[in-house]
């Protein structure tokens, strides 16, 4: 990401910040450009300290201040509602920009990223008709008492998310937080920010939101991010990325001991049973593997099959991915395109070195398509190690690129064991007939969700996050939206009777009358 003035043609994005856009301090900007073909798509602000400090300051004052935190939460779910409605008009246009952007295909982004997010907007929406009263049971001791919680938004929040499956990460984040009343400061990744950005502009738009409720900083994360994440006037860090990241602002955040959510990296299982349904099983696991070229959090990377199944399901797998097409994003035929960086590819390529130095079999791909669309983008073939060890690099790392480790087990527990051998525990797959014993499998992977012949399908209403240094907290259904709220118990005192008080009973002596 270069630094550059603002003197292009491009389209230019500036930062969000108290209901108005602007340049960056020093008209600092940076281009995004398409993965697929390296054709530069916008120049964006980036973000120095004190734009953040303004940022900052103003989702403070619209929460110390302003109406957002204390209007009722109906109306706050009509305003998601209505945002919502916005979405759904533009999607066609959102899901092409999605695809430049994130180099995610064109049937990828048409049919599951952009409608899910939407998705998301209105479940979200539907949240946030929750009341923020929890009625308590009824309480006589030590004293009479009325008690109840009333959830109160946490605050400013900062939310930073990565370069995948951009626009359901902006939505996972802003939704929830904005369902219960918080105001935001919000850094997309500098690799995809457009989607991000197009919906804060929606947002600006619909003029529904009061000023400084949503902000928007774009900028490098080790200087924009790091210095949000530690700024001491944020209440709650919401982060999604890597686990390395993500252990570096768990330390920036302990001084001031904000409240950190953290959705991190995975290696997640599929588990193939001896009875599994290898028409579905097969597809259903490569699709885990695969969908964004494997560049998604809870893919399906480790997949165990039973020996008894093992060189049919592999000879299965190799043909169907022998079929798979890897090319152009924007091409609805497409089914893999490019990854999102020639570093990433570089990532991804010592990996498959790895593999090969620690004996895995490398059963099909491994290497860069050939062709002249090939030479433009960090193309890579879809890669099937075979005979892998589950204690190697290849089945312990996250790699986030097109490369599957399918591992052989004897025994049930013996796959579950494997499975769990991790240190992830994002998400999981089971494929059987017999949902009796698939569940049973899904009730002992120490992972945060866990899909019976599926894969990838999220659910709003579910929590999703991890286990282990997959992450900490939810997000999505309502455990993510009471991770955005303090809970404050509220006790009214009921006892009329003097003789009841504890006070007298516990410390002050007896009034004179007594
Ligand atoms: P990343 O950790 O490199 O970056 C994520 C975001 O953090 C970006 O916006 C980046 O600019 C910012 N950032 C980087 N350094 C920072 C710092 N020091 N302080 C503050 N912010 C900083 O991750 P990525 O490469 O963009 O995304 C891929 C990773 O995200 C993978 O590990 C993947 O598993 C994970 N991921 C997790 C989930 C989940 O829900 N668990 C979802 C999607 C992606």
């Amino acid at each position: 990401m270069a630094l550059e003035p603002s003197n292009s043609d491009l389209p230019y994005h500036g930062l969000y910040i108290n209901g108005a856009w602007r340049d960056a301090e020093g008209g600092r900007a940076f281009t995004v450009t398409e993965p697929a073909t390296g054709a530069p798509l916008a120049r964006v602000a980036s973000a120095s300290i004190a734009d953040v400090d303004q940022a900052v300051a103003a989702a403070r004052n619209a929460f110390d201040h302003g109406p957002w935190p204390h209007t009722p939460h109906y109306e706050r779910a009509d305003i998601l509602h209505k945002l919502a409605k916005m979405i759904e008009e533009r999607t066609s246009e959102l899901a092409e920009l999605e695809s430049r952007d994130g180099g995610v295909p064109l049937r990828a982004t048409t049919f599951n990223d952009i409608p899910l997010g939407l998705h998301m907007m209105h479940v979200f929406g539907e949240l946030a008709r929750r009341s923020p009263y929890e009625p308590l049971p009824w309480n006589e001791f030590p004293t009479l008492a009325w008690s109840f919680v009333w959830r109160q938004p946490y605050g400013v929040c900062a939310q930073i998310i990565p370069w995948n499956y951009a626009f359901c990460m902006a939505i996972w984040k802003l939704g929830p937080a904005l369902a219960t009343g918080n105001t935001v400061v919000f850094k997309p990744s500098s690799l995809s920010p457009l989607t991000s950005i197009a919906l804060v502009k929606m947002i600006d738009e619909s003029g529904l939101l009061p000023k400084g409720v949503v902000n928007l900083v774009t900028g490098p994360g080790g200087e924009t991010g790091e210095y949000l994440v530690s700024h001491p006037l944020v209440d709650k860090v919401a982060f999604t990325g890597s686990t390395d990241v993500g252990r570096k602002i768990m330390g920036i955040a302990a001084p001031h001991i904000k409240k950190v959510t953290l959705e991190l990296g995975g290696k997640s299982p599929s588990i193939l049973l001896p009875d599994a349904d290898l028409e579905k099983a097969v597809d259903g696991a490569l699709f885990g593997m695969f969908y964004h070229a494997g560049q998604l959090c809870e893919a399906g990377t480790r997949c165990f099959v039973h020996s008894s199944l093992y060189d049919e399901v592999v000879e299965r797998m190799v043909a169907r991915v022998r079929q798979l097409r890897v090319g152009d994003p924007l091409e609805l035929a497409t089914d893999i395109g490019p990854l999102i960086s020639f570093k990433q590819r570089d990532s991804v390529e010592r990996y498959i070195k790895i593999g090969r130095d620690e004996g895995a079999r490398l059963a099909i791909g491994g290497n860069r398509p050939v062709g002249e669309l090939y030479d433009k983008g960090p193309y890579l073939e879809p890669t099937i190690f075979t005979h892998v060890n589950n204690k190697s690099r290849l089945a312990q790392e996250e790699i986030f690129g097109p490369v599957f480790s399918v591992i052989s087990y004897d025994e049930i527990g013996e796959a579950i064991t494997m499975a769990n051998d991790s240190m992830y525990g994002l998400a999981g797959a089971v494929w059987s007939k017999d949902i009796q014993q698939a569940v049973e499998v899904a009730k002992r992977l120490r992972t945060g969700t866990v899909w019976i012949n599926d894969h990838h399908v999220l659910n709003p209403h579910a929590p999703f996050g991890g286990f282990k240094e997959s992450g900490i907290g939810r997000e999505m259904g309502v455990a993510g939206l009471l991770e955005y709220t303090e809970p404050t118990h509220i006790h009214v005192d009921f006892q009329q009777k003097r003789s009841g008080k504890i006070w007298w009973d516990a410390l002050l002596p007896p009034l004179d009358d007594e």
